[in-house]
């Protein structure tokens, strides 16, 4: 019995070893992994089943998804958290890393009569603690 298992109950999905195998791997992983880490981590997965049980993931808000600097997809475990719409999230541009800010996203402005509103997205992106710390090493004198 997982941790894994556990959270894919509690955010009410159907607890599948495809599901609790790539949880598990996001969780252990100590940088948001690509499809192509995936594949490399669970050999034996077949490659569509990866990515739909990805898509799974993310839609139930246990997985992030975001860029990185090189525009390919990385997925991370999102913790605890299962609704992510009460906060602003921060994308980092280094690792594709997502991270939950504790910080509640602006209020709405008021649209013009008639306008309605269908999606909000704010996009807070930068360098995380430790893409930062990586750059500042590289730049460092010897
Ligand atoms: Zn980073
Ligand atoms: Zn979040």
């Amino acid at each position: 019995m997982t941790v894994s298992v556990d959270l894919l109950r509690a955010a009410g999905v159907k607890v599948t070893l495809g599901r609790v195998r790539v949880l598990d791997a996001l969780a252990i992983a100590a940088a948001p992994l690509s499809h192509a880490d995936l594949e490399v981590q669970l050999p034996d997965a077949d490659r569509v089943t990866l990515y739909r049980v990805l898509d799974s993931l993310v839609a139930c808000g246990l997985a992030l998804r975001a860029v990185d600097a090189r525009g390919v997809f990385r997925f991370s475990a999102s913790g605890p958290h299962r609704r992510h719409d009460g906060h602003v999230h921060f994308r980092c541009t280094g690792c594709g890393g997502v991270f939950c800010l504790k910080a509640a996203p602006p209020p709405l402005p008021k649209l013009p009569r008639g306008f309605h509103l269908d999606h909000v997205e704010y996009d807070v992106s930068g360098t995380c603690a430790a893409c930062h710390n990586k750059t500042l090493d590289h730049s460092a004198p010897r």
